[in-house]
C-alpha cells in the first residue's frame, strides 16, 4: 500500500495542477516498482523445477557453461555429481505414482541439505540428480556423493497408499573438470558415463570418473 498525500494550502488551483501532474510521475513510478517486485518471482519460477523444487534443466546447462568457462580460464576446480534413483519404476509400480514423486521430492530433500551455499542443484531429467560445486576437486565432491548415498540408503519411505515402509538407494557419479576437456558437454559425458558404470556394477554405489582416461588419450594422440 502507498499513501501519497500532498501538502496544498486552501486547495489552489496551482496545488491541483501540481496533483495531476504528480498522478502521471506516481503511475510511472508504480509501473517500475510493480516490475521490481514481480521480476524476481519469475525468474525463480523459470529456474525451478516444480516438483523438487531443484533449479531445472535449462539452468543447470547456464550455469556448468558459466562455470566451465571459470574452470578453463582460471584453472579453479569444478566437480559435477550425477544421481540416478535406482529402480524408480519399479517403485512407481509397486507403490504408485504419487509415492514415486514423493520419494523424488524427499531424495531432492536430503541432496539440497547436504550441499554447501556454494554447491547447487538440480533436476537433469525424470529421476536425475545433478550437484555443480564450483570449488570442489574430485576427491570432496567424491565425500560430499557418498555423504548424501549414504543418507538416502538410511532413509525409510513410505507409501502413501498402504503406509508400508520401504528403501531407496542411488547410484551416484562424480567427475571433475580437465583441461583436455574443450566443452562443457565433455563433463557431462564424463559424469554420466562414471554414474552408469555405477549402475552397470550394481547399483548404490558412487563411481569416480577416470580423469587419467582423458588425458591418456592426449598423451596418446600427440605420441602417434
Ligand atoms: P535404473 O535403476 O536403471 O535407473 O532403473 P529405473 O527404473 O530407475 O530407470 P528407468 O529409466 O527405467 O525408469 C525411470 C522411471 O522414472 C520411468 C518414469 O516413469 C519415472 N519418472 C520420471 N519422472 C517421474 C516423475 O516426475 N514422477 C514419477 N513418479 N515418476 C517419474
Ligand atoms: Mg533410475
Ligand atoms: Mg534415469
Amino acid at each position: 500500500v502507498i499513501k501519497l498525500q500532498l501538502d496544498q494550502s486552501g486547495g489552489s488551483r496551482d496545488g491541483i495542477a501540481q496533483l495531476d501532474e504528480s498522478e502521471g510521475k506516481i503511475k510511472d513510478l508504480l509501473k517500475h516498482i510493480a516490475l521490481t517486485i514481480k521480476t524476481p518471482s519469475l525468474y525463480d519460477r523459470a529456474v525451478t523445477d516444480g516438483l523438487t523444487h531443484l533449479f531445472n534443466k535449462p539452468h543447470f546447462t547456464s550455469r556448468l557453461s558459466d562455470h566451465f568457462s571459470l574452470a578453463q580460464r582460471h584453472h579453479t576446480p569444478l566437480s559435477l555429481i550425477m544421481l540416478d534413483i535406482d529402480n524408480f519404476k519399479k517403485i512407481n509400480d509397486t507403490h504408485g505414482h504419487p509415492t514415486g514423486d514423493a520419494v523424488l521430492m524427499q531424495v531432492s530433500h536430503i541432496v539440497r541439505s547436504s550441499v554447501r551455499q556454494s554447491d547447487s542443484t538440480y533436476r537433469y531429467g525424470g529421476e536425475e540428480l545433478m550437484v555443480l560445486t564450483p570449488e570442489s576437486d574430485a576427491a570432496s565432491a567424491f565425500v560430499l556423493a557418498e555423504r548424501i548415498r549414504k543418507r538416502v540408503e538410511k532413509k525409510r519411505f513410505v507409501s502413501a497408499e498402504k503406509g508400508e515402509k520401504f528403501p531407496v538407494t542411488v547410484s551416484v557419479g562424480v567427475a571433475d573438470y580437465q583441461p583436455a576437456m574443450k566443452t562443457s558437454a565433455a563433463l557431462v559425458e564424463a559424469v554420466d558415463q562414471a554414474m552408469y558404470n555405477s549402475k552397470r556394477t550394481g547399483k548404490n554405489r558412487t563411481t569416480q570418473a577416470a580423469s587419467a582416461t582423458v588425458s591418456k588419450q592426449k598423451v596418446m594422440q600427440f605420441g602417434g
